[in-house]
């Protein structure tokens, strides 16, 4: 990526001399002027009826369908993923979004004893307003789509600051949104952490936003200090599997490398800590690393790639770092372990699929998200000891528990420091279940499904005397 001050080159982190697209940054001193149109966007919207407004969505989402293959070759050049993932993450963004049109039809009016004769008593909501969001790089069109649909649906209008490394899913769904609703009801502006900031501080009335846990600080802390505005922060996770038993270790190995490797781990939501029970360590860590060891590590438009590049050169060094250190702590590295050579790809951002053995909770890797393709075992002798170790970081997005004791899975339900559990499975969510984490990992409401209600609409107690 290079930037000058009125245009931004994006390279290929497969092939990174290959410039793949251009865009025209925004000056955080038009902001102001975009944020007024689309609060006039917004009041024309608010009167559309809401089932006109879900039927519209849905419609944006048929042509996004249908823009399939130009958006996910876009995300597989800019971001890195095979081509596959990036055309499984366009159908999922669009799922989300008809689930969110759905959920949006009955976000209605509720009525409620009143405590007074002749008084009828309402829960009205409402559209917030002008919503902001501001997303990051790993997932470049499910991302603002997780957040471009719930704000239209509820009636809002939305100004989208997409990542300055993966820009141009985002250009496409503005091209495509044009049919569909009232002029700068969706606004994509275009640059980065001081746009971001100034966009952070803007009249506007909620800001939702993916990312690390340092920006998603400022941003709240930035909120706080000017417009109050409501605050919804999708951050990291240190994610464990706690592996205690099985009757085969097939399927728990196949759902741990999908949810660790795919999109090379850099998702907020991928298995990074593998926490075994120690009678079994020995053999499962040696299948683990063998699955690992023989993924074909390449350009994401090779069909035969199963992990891509690591998209910015900053997060490569990150995940180099951590991994040595790690093993300089006194972890033993059975798989990967360092850049991958990929033979015609000479200079592009590939790191080895990696397994770290013999991880303590005391070493950084344990604790630090790594964001790449990196699996960290931790062994424990009784499930109380598993417990503590999975709950030991901050971090709290997602989880899950291979076994069969019913005792253990329902502790695990009510003990693991997470916003979301699987059992028995890997960690991908259902399109219309709430998204997200506690601790470190989020603030405020959750998204997708039921819950984003709460932060796509305010609410209002109405007393009607009638008399
Ligand atoms: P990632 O490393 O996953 O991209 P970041 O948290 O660094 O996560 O960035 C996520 C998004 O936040 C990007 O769109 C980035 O431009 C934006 N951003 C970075 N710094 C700030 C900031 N101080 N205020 C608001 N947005 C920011």
């Amino acid at each position: 990526m290079t930037m000058d001050d009125t245009s931004h080159r994006i390279h290929n982190p497969a092939a990174p001399d290959e410039i793949v697209a251009e865009v025209t940054l925004t000056a955080p001193a038009g902001l102001p002027g975009l944020v007024a149109n689309a609060r006039r966007a917004q009041k024309e919207w608010a009167g559309v009826p809401g089932a006109q407004r879900a039927a519209r969505l849905n419609a944006f989402l048929d042509d996004v369908e249908a823009a399939c293959e130009e958006i996910a070759t876009s995300i597989t050049l800019e971001q890195g993923k095979p081509l596959a993932e990036a055309r499984g993450e366009v159908m999922k963004s669009v799922s989300e979004g008809r689930a969110m049109a759905g959920h949006a039809m009955l976000a209605g009016t509720m009525a409620v004893a009143s405590a007074r004769p002749f008084v009828r008593n309402m829960i009205v909501r409402r559209p917030r307003g002008v919503i902001t969001a501001i997303t990051p790089w790993n997932f470049p069109i499910l991302t603002p789509m997780r957040k471009i649909a719930p704000a239209i649906a509820y009636g809002n209008s939305i100004v989208l600051k997409p990542s300055e490394f993966t820009p141009t899913a985002a250009v496409i769904l503005d091209r495509l949104a044009r049919a569909h609703f009232p002029e700068n009801l969706l606004t994509v502006v275009f640059g980065g952490a001081e746009l971001g900031q100034a966009l952070s501080t803007a009249d506007i009335d909620g800001i939702t936003f993916t990312g690390s846990v340092g920006v998603g600080r400022h941003i709240l802390a930035a909120a706080a200090a000017s417009n109050l505005a409501e605050v919804s922060l999708e951050l990291g996770g240190k994610n464990a599997v706690v592996v205690n038993d099985f009757e085969d270790a097939g399927p728990a190995l196949e759902a741990i490398v999908g949810a660790a490797m795919q999109c090379a781990g850099q998702r907020c939501t991928a298995i990074s800590r593998v926490i075994v029970n120690d009678e079994i360590a020995e053999d499962f860590v040696a299948a683990l690393s063998a699955r690992c060891a023989a993924m074909i590590v390449g350009d994401g438009r090779s069909p035969t790639t199963q992990i891509g590049a690591i998209t910015t050169a900053a997060q490569f060094s990150k995940i180099a770092g951590l991994v040595e250190l790690g093993i300089k702590e006194g972890a033993v590295c059975t798989a990967g372990g360092g850049r991958a050579a990929v033979a015609d790809r000479p200079h592009g951002r590939f790191y080895a699929p990696t397994v770290l053995d013999r991880v303590t909770p005391d070493m950084r890797i344990a604790g630090e998200e790594v964001f790449g393709p990196v699996l960290s075992v931790l062994r424990y002798r009784n499930f109380d000891e598993a417990i503590e170790i999975a709950n030991a970081p901050r971090f709290g997005l997602t989880s899950a528990l291979f076994s069969n004791r019913n005792d253990l899975i329902n502790r695990f339900v009510d003990e693991v420091r997470s916003g979301m559990i699987h059992i028995n499975q890997g960690t991908v969510p259902d399109s219309h279940m709430p998204f997200g984490g506690i601790g470190d990992s989020g603030f405020g409401s959750y998204s997708v499904g039921p819950s984003a209600v709460s932060f796509y609409t305010t609410e209002h107690s109405v007393y009607n005397q009638y008399g």
